[in-house]
């Protein structure tokens, strides 16, 4: 499953590269408590990206307020920047949803969510860096 990923680190180089709570999220499947992420309530025009690689994941467009507490979006940029796999941890039955670029872990994919897709991608701001999309390649840090 994990075939097609490009980009492969020990734990040692991850947490050199990434902070306390990017490590968490992405390499240790953490969960950040609800309305706590930096990007929740964010509405301006952009891409997140992958905060471990860079891979680009969902666009703004997407993105819908879902009372959760998390980031939420109706679909990915696209079906090759995620990869899904079950997760029955806790006692739930889960879709989980990862990076297919470097396996970083980003939330959970339920089937409650707006039109069209009828999907919610619930993941956490810790996992995403947010790239504004009039700014080109500038990493936009507020
Ligand atoms: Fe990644």
């Amino acid at each position: 499953m994990d075939g097609k990923r490009k980009i492969r680190k020990s734990e040692e180089e991850w947490r050199n590269i990434l902070t306390p709570d990017e490590f968490h999220v992405l390499r240790e499947k953490g969960t950040e408590r609800p309305f706590t992420g930096k990007y929740v309530d964010r509405k301006k025009k952009g891409i997140y990206v992958c905060a471990g690689c860079g891979n680009e994941l969902f666009s703004s467009d997407t993105k819908f307020d879902s009372g959760t507490g998390w980031p939420s979006f109706w679909t990915p940029i696209s079906e090759d920047s995620l990869e899904m796999k079950p997760d029955n941890s806790l006692g739930i039955r889960r879709t989980e949803v990862l990076c297919s670029q470097c396996g970083g872990h980003l939330g959970h994919v339920f089937n409650d969510g707006p039109k069209p897709t009828g999907q919610r991608f619930c993941v956490n701001s810790a996992a995403l860096h947010f790239k504004e999309r009039k700014a080109s390649v500038e990493e936009t840090k507020e």
